[in-house]
C-alpha cells in the first residue's frame, strides 16, 4: 500500500519537472525554428541580391553594349556570352544556383530538376513575368517552384541603355536545404534539451525517492502507532530534516511522546500508572528475574483530606511522587498502583533496593509539606517482596501487598520485607 502511495508521489513529482520542461522546451522548438527560418530568411535574401547585381556588373564592366537575343545566342553589343561558366563558378563558390533569363526564357542556368536535367529553355512563371519583366521590379519569394525544386529566390530585371527590360538574372538557394540547416541547428537544440530532460529525471527521481522513502518511515511509524505500539522510534535523520517532512516527523515523535504520556502515566503524579506499570513488569519477568518489588502507602492519608481538603491530599501525593522518582530514577521506577499507593521496583540488587528505600523514607518524613499555610508531616509503610526470584510480578505484588499490610498493622512508618523490620 505504501510502495504504491510512493510510486504515485514519485510519478506527480516527475510528472511536474517534467511538464514545465517539456512545454517550454516545445515552446522554444517552435519559436526557434521560427525565428531561425526568418533570420536564415532575411540573410539569404541579402546574400541573393548581392549575388545578382555583382553577376550583373561583371557582364557590364567586361562587355560593353545592349543585351539581344540572335538564332538561340544571348548577345551583349557584338559578344555572344551564352556561357554558364560564370554561373557554374558562382554555385561552386557559394552554392547559390543563378539563372540569365531573356525575356522569361531560361537562357543559361544552372537550376536542374531531381534527375539533373537542366532547366534551359523552360519559362519563368507568371507571377515573375509580371512582376520583372512588365512593370520592371525585382522579385523575392521563398515559395518559387522551378521544375518541381523548392527554392528561396530572387529575380532583377535586366534592362539595356534604354531601360527597357528584356530579360531577368536570377538567384536561389534551393529552400530543402535551408529547412534542412534549420532543422540541423534544432536537432542539436533538442540533443541538448533530451539531454537536460533525463538529468532533470534523475534528479528529481532521486531526490523524490529520498523524500519517498522517509515519506514511507514515517507512514510506518504512525502505522505503528495506530496499531497501539507505543515504543516506536522514528529515525534522527527525519527528525533532522530541515524541511516539512522534518516538522511532520517532529510532530509524529512529540505525538507519539505525548500520546505515551498519556497513556502510561497518571495525571497527577505523572507516576507510571498501574496499566504500564504491569506492562513494564511482564517485561522484567520476560528478561530480568532480578528485580525487587516494593509496595508502599501513605500512612492515615484520609486525615489530611478530612483535615485540610482534598487539595492538600492532591498536593501531598504530588509531592511525595516527586521526591520518590527523583529517588529511584538511577535503581528502577516507581508507579501509583491507586489512590495513595505506589509501588517501586529496583532492578538492582536487593541491599541496593533497601538502601534507596530507607532514603526515600527518610526524605519524606523529614519533608515539610505545607499547603495553604498548613504545615504537614507524612509518613509511608513499605512491604518489600525480596524472596524467591523465580516468582511473577503478581506473586511478586501479592506478598509485597501482604508484607505492607503487616506493616500497616504493626504501626505503620516502617519498611516490612518478611525479614526484618525497621
Ligand atoms: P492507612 O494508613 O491505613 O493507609 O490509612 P489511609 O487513611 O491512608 O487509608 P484509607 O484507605 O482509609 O484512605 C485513603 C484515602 O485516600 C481515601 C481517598 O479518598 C484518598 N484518596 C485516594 N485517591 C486520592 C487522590 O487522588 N487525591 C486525594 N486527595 N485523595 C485520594
Ligand atoms: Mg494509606
Ligand atoms: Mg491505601
Amino acid at each position: 500500500m505504501s510502495r504504491k502511495e510512493g510510486k504515485s508521489i514519485r510519478t506527480r513529482l516527475l510528472f511536474m519537472v517534467l511538464l514545465p520542461i517539456v512545454l517550454l522546451g516545445m515552446m522554444v522548438v517552435f519559436m526557434g525554428m521560427t525565428l531561425l527560418y526568418q533570420f536564415y530568411s532575411r540573410g539569404i535574401k541579402d546574400e541573393l541580391t548581392s549575388t545578382t547585381n555583382i553577376m550583373l556588373d561583371c557582364l557590364d564592366l567586361t562587355v560593353r553594349g545592349d543585351y539581344s537575343y540572335e538564332s538561340g545566342m544571348l548577345l551583349k553589343g557584338d559578344l555572344n556570352i551564352t556561357d554558364s561558366t560564370m554561373l557554374y563558378r558562382v554555385k561552386e563558390k557559394t552554392g547559390i544556383d543563378t539563372t540569365i533569363f531573356w525575356r522569361d526564357k531560361r537562357i543559361m542556368t544552372t537550376v536542374e530538376n531531381q534527375y539533373g536535367v537542366s532547366a534551359v529553355g523552360t519559362k519563368a512563371g507568371p507571377d515573375v513575368v509580371s512582376t520583372v519583366l512588365e512593370q520592371g521590379n525585382s522579385y523575392y519569394s521563398n515559395k518559387i517552384d522551378i521544375n518541381g525544386t523548392p527554392y528561396i529566390g530572387y529575380y532583377m530585371p535586366i534592362k539595356n541603355d534604354d531601360n527597357t527590360v528584356v530579360g531577368m538574372i536570377f538567384a536561389g538557394k534551393n529552400r530543402n536545404l535551408v529547412y534542412w540547416k534549420v532543422i540541423t541547428v534544432l536537432l542539436w537544440f533538442m540533443v541538448f534539451f533530451a539531454i537536460a530532460c533525463v538529468i532533470a529525471v534523475i534528479v528529481s527521481s532521486l531526490y523524490s525517492k529520498h523524500m519517498v522513502s522517509d515519506i514511507s518511515v514515517i507512514n510506518t511509524f504512525l502505522k505503528t502507532i495506530s496499531e497501539g505500539d507505543l515504543t516506536v522510534t522514528l529515525d534522527e535523520k527525519i527528525t533532522g530534516r530541515k524541511d516539512e517532512l522534518g516538522k511532520i516527523g517532529a510532530y509524529a515523535s512529540k505525538m507519539r511522546c505525548n500520546l505515551q504520556n498519556v497513556i502510561e502515566l497518571d495525571p497527577l503524579t505523572r507516576l507510571y500508572n498501574r496499566r504500564s506499570c504491569n506492562n513494564k513488569l511482564k517485561a522484567l519477568d520476560s528478561e530480568y528475574s532480578q528485580y525487587t518489588v516494593i509496595m508502599c502507602d501513605i500512612d492515615c492519608f484520609k486525615k489530611i483530606n478530612d483535615n485540610y481538603g482534598h487539595d492538600a491530599g492532591d498536593y501531598v501525593l504530588v509531592n511525595i511522587s516527586r521526591l520518590i522518582c527523583d529517588n529511584i530514577r538511577d535503581y528502577g521506577f516507581a508507579g501509583r498502583w491507586g489512590g495513595e499507593e505506589f509501588l517501586l521496583v529496583y532492578t538492582t540488587g536487593y541491599n541496593t533496593a533497601m538502601q534507596n528505600v530507607r532514603q526515600i523514607q527518610e526524605k519524606i518524613r523529614k519533608y515539610d509539606f505545607e499547603y495553604n499555610g498548613n504545615k504537614m508531616k507524612v509518613t509511608m509503610t513499605f512491604g518489600v517482596y525480596a524472596d524467591d526470584n523465580s516468582s511473577p510480578y503478581e506473586e511478586r505484588i501479592r506478598k509485597a501487598d501482604i508484607n505492607l499490610y503487616i506493616g500497616k498493622n504493626s504501626g505503620r512508618d516502617r519498611i516490612v520485607d518478611g525479614k526484618e523490620k525497621i
